[in-house]
């Protein structure tokens, strides 16, 4: 990959639109616009129309884009010229503002290409603004979340991480491991000039003081997974529970076939829908009416074992009638997995007069009609803690609530979305996970008396990780360090 040639590319979306932007990034980019623009045609100012332009820094000028200085006229364009190093890449940038046809666009790009540009690689402006230093990583990282974000919520976590909070968190405990690694690198290099080497306890205690960020940096995955990703929220339940019905009411429209003579709706219907910012993969499990024909039991059972992917299960329950053994199976399924159990069609189970929380034991009493019966001693023992929301997919009635219990599943999972600046993909939680493994073996090698030398090698794997993580800390760093704050003086 060369640095030092000017790459050219349209970045806006392939397709027509009002507005097409042919981007033009490296020392030559001046040159090559000011090739291809000339000043534009105008009743007031004929006898300068058809001369080159001149751009100028940080403003936008409008001019005509043309094959050549006496070629025809190919469109009116806006010019935007970011001089180094104030632009996205920090090389001189040259933005030509076209109408939005991709024919001219391309014609565009073909200029710059006659005049000694190159075709830009894919994400090739975002990584030159890495490797001009501009950005670190995870900011690339983020510049491609932003681009990729289907809810506000995810693009606002994006744009945090483009602003570098991610990096921000690491900033810290980074800091703190190169330091320790500097005072054993003194230790070592400097024996014999009485350079105080600390002792084993201390080097433990630095190494869990910034173990503890790192940790919980990496516990944060668990909730930036699911914003970045979204999760799958299975709907499963007996036919004619409310399945499609209570799917609609999420979704909000009418994707899904409702009817009153159960099992129509034959496949597994899916739509995606924000719930707090977070995309929710439904999927209706209304289709699996045709396996529970052939086997009642094990059709479930399979239905189960097929929604093993999803992240969390709906389970409706008929509120109206008393429960039969197919919801007794379900109940038992859901029992150790993320589920909320939905007691639907409350408004025919006149329940109203029901406190908003109420025991999954009292739910479980209440739709059955008799707490004495053997069967309810044996359902009772399904989680206390799987919340139960009682609603009414006909009249909307508990969905707010039902929205509720989602999100707090989702906020329950990590629940590190307070602090800005979480871990949202694997590449990065990958980096952690080795620092962290690193950081323990170093904490074993003290304990172990290993030589400092030895023990070093652990540090220094962790700070790799870290370094890959955000971008690379240079051996100069570390030098710096000794030198300068330690004082050495030699
Ligand atoms: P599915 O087979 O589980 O997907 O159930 P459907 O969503 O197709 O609903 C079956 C029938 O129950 C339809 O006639 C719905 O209109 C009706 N239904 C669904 N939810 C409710 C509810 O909360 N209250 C009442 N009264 N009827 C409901």
């Amino acid at each position: 990959m060369h640095l030092d040639d000017t790459i050219v590319a349209i970045a806006t979306p392939p397709g027509r639109g009002g507005i097409g932007i042919v981007r033009l990034s490296g020392p030559q980019a001046v040159e090559i616009a000011q090739r291809m623009l000339f000043v534009a045609r105008t009743k007031v100012d004929d006898e300068v129309s058809g001369r080159a332009v001149t751009l100028s820094a940080g403003r936008a000028i409008f001019c005509e884009l043309r094959e050549s200085a006496e070629g025809e006229r190919l469109d009116e364009v806006v010019v935007t010229y970011f001089a180094k190093p104030h632009s996205y890449t920090t090389d001189d940038v040259v933005e030509i503002s076209c109408h939005g046809a991709p024919v001219i666009l391309q014609r565009a790009v073909e200029l710059a290409l006659e005049h000694g540009a190159r075709m830009a690689e894919p994400g090739e402006f975002t990584m030159r603004a890495f490797l001009n230093g501009r950005i670190d990583l995870t900011q690339a990282e983020a510049v491609r979340d932003l681009i990729d974000s289907q809810t506000l919520y995810q693009a606002k976590v994006a744009a945090q991480q483009l602003q570098g909070s991610l990096s921000h968190r690491v900033q810290d405990p980074k800091q703190k491991l190169v330091e320790v690694i500097a005072i054993l690198e003194a230790g070592i290099d400097f024996a014999e000039d009485d350079v105080a080497v600390i002792p084993g306890p201390e080097i433990t205690r630095r190494i869990a003081e910034l173990r503890e960020p790192i940790e919980k940096l990496a516990a944060s995955f668990q909730y930036g997974k699911l914003v970045h990703q979204g999760l799958t929220l299975a709907i499963v339940g007996r036919p004619n529970v409310g399945k499609s019905s209570l799917f609609n009411q999420l979704v909000q429209s009418e994707r899904a076939i409702v009817t009153a003579t159960p099992g129509t709706t034959r496949d597994l219907v899916t739509e995606s829908v924000a719930i707090g910012g977070i995309p929710i993969r439904l999927v209706d499990t209304a289709g699996l009416r045709q396996a529970l024909d052939e086997a009642e039991n094990i059709g479930i059972r399979k239905s189960m074992e097929a929604l093993a992917d999803a992240d969390l299960v709906l389970l409706v329950l008929d509120a109206s009638v008393p429960l039969d053994d197919v919801d007794h199976e379900l109940l038992r399924d859901v029992n150790d997995r993320a589920a909320i159990v939905v007691l639907n069609k409350a408004d025919l189970a006149k329940l109203a007069h029901l406190p908003p929380h109420f025991s999954f034991q009292a739910a479980n009493a209440l739709a059955d009609g008799d707490l004495s019966s053997g069967k309810d001693r044996q359902f009772i023992t399904a989680s206390s803690e799987t919340p139960v929301v009682l609603a009414s997919a006909l009249t909307g009635e508990g969905i707010s609530k039902l929205r509720e219990e989602i999100l707090r599943h989702v906020h329950g999972a990590g629940g590190a979305s307070a602090e800005p600046g979480f871990v949202t993909n694997v590449r990065q939680h990958e980096q952690l996970r080795k620092a962290l493994s690193a950081l323990d073996a170093a904490h074993a090698a003290v304990a172990m008396n290993t030589p400092h030398e030895m023990l070093l090698l652990d540090l220094y794997s962790a700070l790799r990780a870290l370094d890959e993580l955000t971008g690379a800390t240079t051996a100069d760093d570390i030098l710096n360090l000794i030198f300068g704050t330690f004082c050495i003086g030699k």
